[in-house]
């Protein structure tokens, strides 16, 4: 990984978000272009666009789930802390125990 120049520094700003928005089902769930805005990059088509590509870079890392998205962000089990927030995902349509990552 430290000679990987495909490595987007973002990516870990991406993780770093969903493990602080993470719900209990293990789901971030971000307005639109709230998370462009979240990992410092701004607002706008560009800004969301980057925000994508820093989505796609975490994935492909292994540091969010593979459903994840500008709007929002997913996490394995093994990631996050239990007993906070609420328990299900609007934009996936998830609830705890079913489709949880
Ligand atoms: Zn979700």
């Amino acid at each position: 990984m430290a000679r990987d120049e495909s490595i987007n520094p973002r990516a870990f700003r991406v993780h770093f978000a969903a493990l602080g928005w993470a719900n209990q089902i293990g789901h971030a769930e971000f307005g639109p272009g709230d998370l462009a805005q979240m990992l410092g990059i701004g607002y706008g088509r560009a800004a969301d666009k980057a925000a994508d590509k820093a989505v796609a870079a975490a994935k492909s890392m292994g540091l969010v789930g593979p459903d994840s998205g500008l709007r929002c962000l997913t996490l394995p089990g093994t990631m996050f802390q239990k007993g906070k927030g609420s328990v299900d995902c609007k934009y996936h349509g998830a609830r705890i125990g079913q489709g949880a990552a």
